[in-house]
């Protein structure tokens, strides 16, 4: 990318310019925009932190959150999708839990710094 010129100068070119270095690449923002875009949903979000904790089925899910199971599924398959989420079969069932990956520690402290929640995983250690 060419460097850019700007058409006004308030002292903070430099910054302005090192930031824009480190943003140039719109893909790895589609990818952060799209873990966001699966989170903006006030229920799906209590799903992903109840999962961040815990290995469930949709069974119990839809009885913790007190949702249907089809609005459970639906949900899960979008957690899922952007993998936020992971699932496995034992038998008849399946069972959700969140991703072990440096992303989803993230957003899972983050939600629980925001909403101010204890991580009950820090309680029991
Ligand atoms: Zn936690």
């Amino acid at each position: 990318m060419e460097p850019k010129t700007l058409p006004h100068n308030h002292g903070n070119i430099s910054k302005s310019e090192q930031i824009i270095a480190r943003i140039t690449n719109t893909e790895n923002f589609q990818t952060v925009a799209e873990y966001f875009k699966q989170l903006s949903d006030g229920n799906r979000l209590r799903i992903f932190l109840l999962l961040c904790h815990c290995e469930e089925c949709v069974i119990n899910i839809s009885a913790l959150m007190n949702m249907s199971s089809p609005a459970v599924s639906h949900h899960l398959k979008q957690l899922k999708a952007i993998g936020l989420i992971i699932s496995h079969r034992e038998g008849k069932e399946m069972y959700y839990k969140a991703s072990d990956t440096p992303e989803v520690q993230l957003l899972h402290k983050a939600i629980e710094k925001m909403m101010q929640i204890t991580c009950p995983d820090e309680i029991n250690e």
